[in-house]
């Protein structure tokens, strides 16, 4: 990777580059090149200079390769030893640089596909190198190597990595960045930024200035400065769209669905037990803003197993009285199947018309819309696609929001006319995840959990451990509770850790246990058979893929064991321990394989809301950034792991802007 230059500045005295201009007036950017940039975001010079990288991590400084810093950034001083090159298959050059430090000690960095960067290190020559430092086969290595330019100053303490865009390398990117700063006609972009509104001018800055530092800071501080001024550009765009979707979402009448007493009682009446006070106090609200006079837009946010499918229907039977139209959203068929099943229950003997539409069972799609009775549709994505159109959809429920887009949620929006909109999600969210994808909602919580529904304790076994682990599940089954056997992949060819070899271990090993097997590459009808087995009794042991994972809502289970737990995320893990203790009897989660901080950290607390900033911690915010794009505005310089406040203010001075 070649460090940015100014240098190249030929003293060409071309016209500056105005800022809108598309990228192909770079030296080196073709049509083919031009479409990739096109594909990641980036179509002109503006938005190529702010491209802005991240500040991943801080460097450590060593004298010599050292244990205690393996897996992190280091900056190592040494002289060039040797220099190899070999051709890997595929004639693939690998080029293998070893350096020796002051003190004798050996590292390698290997370049691969540049076979001429041989010739660039003479042996003995003192550079400074920086790398992520790995042992390998008893040798340190550092990885993602940057050689830095031979007396570079190895001062700057900013790490900056940009976005990876496919079919482009870091290296012509920072290089295009480097002459797009400097060509740029600074003034036009300047003026083409919107103005800050009110109580937001001290993150002013010029913006030359601001760019160089996110580009090529000087140092930390720097560099943070200019990453919150185009933070607070970024949250006030977001914040004004936010505002704008509120507002328009205010401003459509809707339908009313008023909820007298006399239809409250016959509602609560359908819900077979009795809300908690959060269910009771979350539904009565959704009623109140049902009866109009603006769109209902909220979100109900609730630890698993906090019971929000209850207030869900509760809100959907208001609706139904009235003969409307309710679709309800799931992120997985699983998932839509057994709340049809439930909710089909609790509603038998009413005029409700329950269904099902998913990609397997799409073909009653088109009369459903013109149905002219109340109409309850349970639904996955499926219920997105074009040709469904439910033009008496009166209120649109999606459950686990956190798996769809706000596109996504706008689409559903667009199938009827005006619909209310009650989004659930059961991950706990950090706070500015909920500003910054859910604020143009109203929020509320569901705290408290059902009576005899406590928290869910999870503990870490060792894979070696297996034997302690069937152990459980026989005293489990023994014991008259069900377990769930999550597994993070089918195995078809009965791979280890696949939920086929798990099931044919299984079988053989708990010999009188009934042992079913669901994936999802089954049919629906044999998916849902298995999983009745299991709710009805007819199976002890479900062993499954990651289809269990969201809202599968079975009682009687008491353990739930995940086979190669490392390989799931926080969130994940924290849902799938929800698939147990919601029965009478106290569940038990086991998280089997090595002891990872995301593992430690699940089995270190049952709050939902602390595992969600623990995740935030872990993870960093960059890779949350997949996340945070499905939200209003792509976020380059906002960081949600540590800008709370900061948005918290941008709200505040966007709400108060009278544009
Ligand atoms: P989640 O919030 O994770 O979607 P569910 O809606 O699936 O939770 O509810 C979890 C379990 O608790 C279900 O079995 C549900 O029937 C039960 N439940 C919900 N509310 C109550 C309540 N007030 N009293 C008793 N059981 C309840
Ligand atoms: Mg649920």
């Amino acid at each position: 990777m070649r460090v940015m230059s100014t240098a190249g500045a030929s003293a060409e005295a071309a016209a500056p580059l105005d800022p809108a201009a598309a990228l192909t007036v770079l030296p080196g950017v073709g049509p083919t090149t031009a479409a990739r940039l096109a594909a990641a975001g980036l179509s002109t010079v503006a938005d190529l200079v702010q491209w802005f990288p991240r500040r991943y991590r801080a460097l450590r400084e060593l004298e010599a390769p050292d244990e205690s810093a393996t897996g992190e950034l280091v900056r190592l001083e040494a002289s060039v030893h040797n220099v190899a090159l070999a051709w890997l298959p595929g004639r693939r050059a690998m080029v293998t640089v070893t350096f020796a430090t002051a003190s004798g000690a050996l590292f390698l960095t290997r370049f691969f596909n540049q076979p001429w960067l041989r010739k660039n290190y003479p042996i003995g020559q003192q550079r400074a190198v920086e790398g992520v430092l790995a042992r390998k086969s008893s040798r340190w290595v550092l990885e993602n190597a940057r050689i830095l330019p031979v007396g570079a100053d190895p001062a700057g303490e900013v790490q900056l990595r940009y976005r990876e865009i496919e079919g482009v390398s870091a290296a012509r990117l920072q290089n295009w960045i480097a002459t797009a700063l400097r060509d740029l006609d600074i003034a036009r972009l300047q003026s083409s930024l919107p103005a800050l509104p009110t109580g937001l001018e001290a993150h002013d800055d010029p913006v030359e200035d601001l760019l160089a530092a996110m580009h090529r800071p000087a140092d930390v501080a720097v560099h943070e400065r200019a990453r919150r001024h185009f933070a607070v550009r970024e949250a006030v765009e977001l914040f004004a769209q936010v505002e704008r979707a509120r507002r328009a979402r205010e401003r459509r009448a809707a339908q009313a669905f008023p909820v007298d007493v006399e239809l409250a009682a016959r509602v609560l009446a359908r819900i077979p037990f009795d809300l908690t006070a959060d269910q009771d106090r979350a539904l009565r609200a959704i009623w109140q803003r049902l009866a109009g006079p603006a769109a209902l837009g909220v979100l109900l946010q609730g630890d698993v197993g906090t019971g929000k499918t209850a207030v869900a229907v509760g809100a959907a039977l208001a609706v139904l009285a009235h003969g409307g139209h309710v679709a309800f959203l799931a992120p997985t068929e699983l998932l839509a199947e057994q709340h049809f099943a439930t909710v089909s229950t609790w509603l038998a003997d009413t005029d409700v018309r329950v269904e099902l539409l998913t990609a397997t069972t799409r073909r009653n799609v088109g009369e459903l819309g013109e149905f002219a009775g109340p109409l309850l549709v349970f639904g996955t994505h499926a219920l997105l696609t074009k040709d469904t159109l439910l033009p008496r959809l009166g209120l649109a429920i999606v459950d686990e929001q956190h798996r769809f887009g706000v596109g996504q949620r706008m689409a559903l929006v667009n199938k009827g006319n005006n619909p209310h909109v009650l989004v659930m999600t059961a991950t706990p969210i950090p706070r500015t995840y909920a500003l910054t994808l859910f604020g143009d909602l109203d929020a509320h919580q569901l705290r408290e959990r059902p009576p005899g529904r406590g928290a869910v304790r999870a503990v870490h076994v060792r894979t070696e451990q297996w034997a302690r682990v069937e152990q459980s599940i026989r005293r489990a089954v023994r014991r008259g509770g069900r377990v769930f056997v999550v597994c993070p992949a089918v195995g078809e060819d009965g791979e280890k850790g696949g939920a086929v070899r798990v099931h044919r271990t299984l079988a053989r090993a708990i010999r009188g246990a009934k042992i079913g097997l669901v994936h999802g590459r089954l049919e629906t009808e044999s998916r849902q058979a298995v999983v009745a087995a299991f709710r009805n009794g007819d199976l002890d042991v479900l062993v499954g893929t990651t289809v269990l994972e969201v809202g599968v809502d079975v009682p009687a289970a008491t353990l739930i064991v995940v086979v190669a737990a490392d390989r799931f995320g926080i969130a994940t893990l924290h849902q799938l321990r929800g698939r147990v203790g919601r029965g009478s009897r106290r569940g038990l989660c086991v998280l089997c394989g090595p002891k990872t901080p995301r593992i430690a950290a699940v089995c270190a607390t049952v709050d939902g809301f602390e595992l969600a900033e623990a995740d935030l911690a872990i993870r960093g915010s960059g890779e949350l950034l997949g996340t945070a794009q499905s939200g209003f505005v792509e976020l380059r310089a906002l960081d949600p792991s540590a800008d709370l406040e900061l948005l918290l203010q941008v709200r505040e001075a966007v709400r108060g802007d009278p544009r």
